[in-house]
């Protein structure tokens, strides 16, 4: 019989699938590391589970005991499920602003979640990052795991991701791309590629135009999970090789595309990044091997990026276009 014992065992080891249509007239082989089919649909999986092995080896995180973490997104459900399976319980923080379907996901899996205000400064002791401190301070046995200063959080990436894009391109990849985000991504993998290929690969990060890592102040931006207004400690400054930013414009038409043209149901931060990889793309010959990683799935974007009335709200589709073809209508 083919089984595993859980579905955390079914973290890592995503497939590559070839672009075809996004890429057309590119000379280069671009490949998409698809993390949506980790078993919590992200990349997150992964820094969830190294995150909660090293603590429980550290002693930091004891049996039974709490993980309080300032999240609403990804990175709650990777937590929630690992947490599931070692009999740990978990209290997450998030904002107000956060859509009632994605609180309802970390609930669904057993999390208890701890709504604060969005309008508050930072500093105030209701703001979410107050709250989260002071609940690890009153929970018995509480563990912040802290994915932006947490050495395990690109850890996770230089022992998972790296290493399987290296051994699925049988060593000939020549580029990777990556969003940034708490920048654990770009920099483990990145490290583990430049370290095992002699400097070969370049690493491209991907960015939301205005967010600080392609030079902005943080200004404000719509592609979610990516993009920072300060510099995380899980990021690497010395990875990249070079940062391309990106318009929301162009995240979310690359996004769109990536469903409907290449059957890739995904999240605007993987728009983004495969908008930095077809213009990489551009710039490579036949033997180069693209490989572009794409964090999680679109399901829960289906209000945003994949509705016509919020896409023409911010005009990002024509305004005389409902987007709808002959074939919605009838
Ligand atoms: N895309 C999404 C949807 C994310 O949730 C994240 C994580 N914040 C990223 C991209 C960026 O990954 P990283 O934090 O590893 O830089």
């Amino acid at each position: 019989m083919e089984y595993v014992e859980h579905v955390v065992d079914l973290v890592g080891n995503t497939p590559l699938v070839k672009l075809n249509s996004v890429t057309e007239g590119a000379a280069p082989l671009v490949l998409a590391k698809v993390e949506y089919l980790n078993p919590g649909g992200s990349v997150k999986d992964r820094i969830a589970l190294r995150m909660v092995e090293a603590a429980e080896a550290s002693g930091e995180l004891k049996p039974g005991g709490t993980i309080v973490e300032p999240t609403s997104g990804n990175t709650g459900v990777g937590l929630a499920l690992v947490a599931q399976r070692r009999g740990y319980k978990c209290v997450f923080v998030c904002p107000d602003k956060v859509s009632e379907d994605k609180r309802n996901v970390l609930k669904a899996y057993g999390a208890e979640v701890v709504v604060c205000p969005t309008a508050v400064a930072p500093e105030h002791p209701d703001s979410y990052y107050n709250v989260s401190d002071r609940l690890v301070r009153e929970i018995p046995d509480a563990w912040k795991p802290d994915q932006y200063s947490n050495p395990q959080n690109p850890l996770s990436h230089y022992h998972s991701t790296g290493p399987e894009i290296w051994r699925q391109t049988e060593g000939r990849i020549t580029h990777f791309v990556a969003g940034v985000g708490t920048g654990g991504t770009i920099s483990g993998t990145g490290r583990y590629l430049k370290e095992v290929s002699g400097g070969k690969v370049k690493i491209i990060g991907a960015d939301p135009e205005g967010s600080v890592y392609s030079g902005g102040t943080g200004r404000p931006y719509l592609v979610e999970g990516v993009g920072e207004d300060f510099w995380p400690d899980a990021y690497d400054r010395d990875i990249c090789d070079e940062i391309v930013a990106v318009s929301d414009a162009d995240s979310f038409a690359v996004t769109r595309r990536l469903a409907r043209e290449e059957g890739l149901l995904v999240g605007g931060s993987c728009g983004m990044a495969a908008a930095a990889a077809m213009k990489i793309a551009k710039s490579c010959g036949p033997d180069d091997v693209v490989v572009v990683l794409l964090p999680d799935g679109g399901r829960g974007y289906l209000s945003k990026v994949f509705n016509d009335q919020w896409m023409s709200s911010y005009g990002f589709l024509p305004p005389d276009s409902s987007g709808a073809t002959v074939g919605d209508v009838l």
